[in-house]
């Protein structure tokens, strides 16, 4: 793409876009003066849809007016609500709907999900997490491989950048599986990595463990809404997701789980069980044998929260307006658009360690400012930008294409510079 460096020029890649009238759907923050702030934090909390208020208030007011009918009397009823937000799940993954399902929260599924699929052997017991895992999913992890007794200095192995460098290659995932892959019982790798943005070759890891008889699970925590994940065609065994980042389903709000459907009917598994995983028919009889839903939703443990789930129902209805690779073609040019103008600055403190590559990356920039400080991000806050740091010098920016546009990259660009 042939970008320029003008607000002009921005401005007519705005008219251009065909999703731009979904800005207009998303409550945007403002500052105390009442000016609308530049929000670059989908990564963390996406932005509210205007219409979520409404799908709530409609369980809100069904409540009053069913109390416990409401199960089955709601407008959407409340004993199948899972199932209206699967569809528009499955496309946004790439699974079919038997994959997928909506329940309790990213952390959680990743530990119902490692109780079926992590199955250690004395001597195939060792899980590979890329080194700068997220932080809940090293802690999952980790507690997953003591619950078995294990030892996690032991049993734990990093896949790491090389020295110098910043991200992780895929020779080096595959000499460690070449030398230690017999005693590899699980891939858990985070599809698209929260620090640096890289995303990961899904089908090439999966066909990786899987040739060595390792079971491989994603956390796509930042790649749902973001990425096309594909999940189906990688053929991994699990994945698990939360909504509230660029799933703009609100703070908190629950996580999406993906099971391949191979193991759609294998009740064999060993699993943590409750009432929602039972077979629908008999679900209130209570006496029955537990007996599980086939595909994903055998892994449900309660009645959801149907006040956050009709928070997830309305942002996922804007996805499927908008279709998810019209979404990802948007987001594709706007990232690019920030690289180009950062590239533009020509400062050399500033080092975009995020991917080049459009196809190992999602839309987020995750930027190096060499000699900075915290002090940058404030100075970025105060100028009405809302963006992420990490320790020790890394801003992280993410435009979102459903409600970002190219005129808030060029704005961001400017007062960045301004600030430098
Ligand atoms: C955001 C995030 C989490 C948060 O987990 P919760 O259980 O939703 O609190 C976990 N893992 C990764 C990779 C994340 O990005």
């Amino acid at each position: 793409m042939q970008y320029q460096n003008s607000l002009q020029y921005a401005q007519s890649c705005d008219a251009k876009d065909s999703l731009k009238h979904f800005r207009d759907k998303f409550l945007f923050p403002k500052n105390s003066a009442g000016e609308q702030l530049i929000y670059l934090c989908g990564n963390s909390l996406g932005l509210q849809p205007k219409r979520t208020q409404e799908y709530i208030q409609q369980e809100l007011n069904d409540w009053a007016k069913h109390g416990v009918e409401g199960h089955t009397d709601a407008e959407n009823p409340w004993l199948p609500y899972h199932e209206f937000l699967t569809q528009n799940m499955a496309v946004i993954v790439g699974a079919k709907p038997s994959e997928v399902v909506i329940m309790n929260t990213l952390t959680t599924n990743l530990h119902l999900m490692m109780v079926s699929f992590y199955k250690p052997t004395k001597t195939r017991y060792k899980i590979i997490v890329e080194s700068d895992a997220f932080p809940s999913d090293k802690y999952a992890v980790e507690s997953q491989l003591k619950f078995h007794g294990l030892d996690p200095k032991d049993g734990l192995i990093l896949w790491k950048p090389r020295q110098g460098e910043e991200l992780c290659r895929f020779e080096d995932l595959e000499r460690i599986m070449a030398t230690q892959g017999d005693e590899v019982a699980l891939l858990m790798i985070g599809s698209t990595n929260y620090y640096t943005g890289q995303s990961f070759p899904l089908k090439k890891i999966t066909q990786l463990g899987h040739k060595h008889g390792a079971m491989v699970g994603f956390d796509l925590a930042h790649g749902a809404g973001n990425i096309q994940p594909n999940l189906h065609d990688t053929g991994a065994d699990f994945a698990v997701w939360c909504s509230y980042k660029y799933l703009n389903s609100g703070p908190g709000s629950l996580g999406g789980c993906f099971v391949h459907e191979r193991h759609e009917k294998n009740n064999d598994l060993p699993r943590f069980a409750g009432w929602w995983g039972h077979n629908k028919q008999t679900r209130f009889n209570m006496r029955h044998e537990f007996d599980p839903l086939e595909g994903a939703e055998g892994w449900q443990l309660s009645n959801p929260p149907i006040l956050s789930m009709a928070a997830i129902r309305a942002s996922l209805d804007v996805f499927a307006e908008a279709g998810f690779e019209n979404v990802r073609s948007k987001s594709e040019k706007l990232t690019g658009y920030l690289e180009y103008l950062l590239d533009g600055l020509n400062n050399e403190n500033i080092n975009i360690i995020t991917p080049r590559n459009k196809e190992d990356r999602g839309c987020q920039l995750s930027i190096q400012v060499k000699n900075a400080d915290k002090a940058l991000h404030t100075k970025l806050t105060q100028a009405g930008v809302i963006s992420d740091w990490r320790e020790p010098d890394v801003i992280r920016v993410a435009p979102a294409p459903l409600y970002n546009n190219f005129e808030d990259v060029w704005e961001f660009v400017q007062r960045l510079k301004k600030i430098l």
